[in-house]
């Protein structure tokens, strides 16, 4: 697979390098320089989640990594199934949540992990990241155990809640769990420095496995054509898919799997009351206001950074802007919804809830609708016990790791601390 760079379409790399550099030269996006359709769609929907997933993605790296090869990583990355709850008569649930760390940023996490460890075959690579909590627990589960890598992940200490913390910091073996005395801003600015720092960069081979790895995105195609898969045949055409969104990943991965063929009428862009999206698609005005916090956190972000992806895809004449609406949903909405999905007898949380809420106000009798659940309601637990008054179960996950002792080293903010653990850790 070719891509380019969307800011500066000079600079070309294929997939392995996109996947090891991240990021382009001005922080720019890479883009592919054409993306493949999908003959027969029916006879892949056919087939098991794992082997389709292998096809597609091999319909998209095949001329850089052999069918074998991706086969062995898709299966290595998705070891647990993404079904399609029905929730009401024409609405589904498409549950995201049974991977390790129960979101659906273990899909892109594990099967970027498999890039990375087979691009990297001969030398020993340092994945360092920040987190505020969702992301640093993907990947540390999806890194962990693979041979020729190490991990290091920053958090601000006591800033994130016990149970998260329990998630990713008592792995262990080559995931090392680092709690910075600071806040995310200072995790974020020490990583900075230490691609600055050459000792670092160059000494450990750093990588930052961030969320804008194109490799997240195509895995997160397979799963959409999973949701359709499990519909019938008939309400196929019929589809309607409301993605809960923050950065924008998750719905540029759906809009790539209608352009490779697959059957969906139309998208609905739902966010909380951090609404740049919505607000840009109704007036054609591009004008983020200050983030503000809400249930929904894992969506409180107002400068998308996978926007300028869907915007290519408008672009190069690949989708129809038409097909794309969006909708802003309250705090008083989301609880509304949950509480409503309860009712229906579905368990759910905030991020969901903000997807139920779109999708019910927009659908039309002759469509169906299917919204994401990107997040186990155990994640959110706080919040959906306050919402609901009911009591919401640990899965076993989180049951089992709450005892577990966590393992992380404490570093005061400054770059000389990070660097001295660095080198001792794993130099
Ligand atoms: C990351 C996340 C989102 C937002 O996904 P994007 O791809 O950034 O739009 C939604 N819900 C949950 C639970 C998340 O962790």
């Amino acid at each position: 697979m070719e891509l380019f760079n969307l800011k500066d379409p000079s600079e070309q790399v294929n997939f392995a390098q996109a996947v090891k550099q991240g990021l382009g030269k001005q922080q720019g996006l890479f883009f592919p320089k054409t993306i493949p359709s999908i003959d027969d769609v029916d006879a892949l929907l056919a087939k098991p989640f794992n082997e389709r997933s292998a096809e597609i993605l091999g319909l998209l790296l095949g001329d850089e990594v052999d069918a074998d090869t991706v086969s062995g990583m898709v299966n290595n990355a998705f070891q647990f199934p993404a079904p399609l709850a029905k929730v009401s008569e024409n609405i589904y649930s498409l549950e995201l949540f049974h991977g390790p760390t129960l979101a659906f940023k273990d899909f892109g996490a594990r099967f970027m992990a498999q890039c990375l460890s087979t691009f990297s075959k001969d030398e020993k690579i340092t994945i360092l990241t920040a987190t505020s909590g969702d992301t640093g627990a993907a990947v540390a589960h999806a890194f962990y155990g693979l041979d020729n890598i190490n991990v290091v992940i920053l958090y601000p200490k006591g800033m994130i809640s016990p149970l998260q913390e329990k998630l990713f910091c008592t792995l262990g073996g080559n995931i090392h769990t680092v709690e910075v005395e600071g806040d995310f801003d200072a995790c974020q600015a020490l990583v900075k420095n230490s691609f600055d720092d050459t000792d670092i960069r160059e000494g450990l081979h750093l990588n930052s496995a961030n969320s804008i790895n194109i490799s997240r995105l195509l895995a997160q195609v397979c799963y959409y054509f999973e949701a359709i898969a499990q519909l019938p045949v008939g309400d196929r055409a019929k589809a309607v898919i409301s993605v809960p969104s923050g950065n924008f990943g998750n719905l540029t991965a759906a809009m790539i799997a209608k352009t490779m063929g697959l059957p969906i009428k139309r998208f609905i862009a739902s966010t909380n009351v951090n609404d740049t999206v919505p607000r840009y698609l109704e007036t054609g005005e591009w004008s983020p206001n200050p983030t503000v916090a809400t249930l929904s956190n894992a969506m409180d972000v107002s400068a998308p950074n996978n926007w300028p992806r869907i915007e290519a895809l408008f672009e190069f004449d690949y989708l129809d802007k038409a097909l794309l609406s969006g909708d802003r949903v309250d705090e008083e909405y989301t609880q509304i919804a949950v509480k409503k999905l309860n009712e229906l007898g579905y368990v759910s949380e905030p991020h969901a809830g903000v997807a139920y809420k779109a999708l019910s106000r927009s659908i039309e009798d002759d469509e169906v609708g299917i919204f994401l659940g990107t997040a186990h309601p155990a994640k959110f637990k706080e919040s959906v016990e306050n919402i609901l008054g009911t009591p919401v179960a640990l899965p076993k996950e989180l049951a089992d790791c709450a005892n577990k002792t966590i393992l992380s080293e404490t570093i005061d903010s400054s770059f000389e601390s990070l660097k001295a653990y660095m080198l001792k850790t794993l130099g």
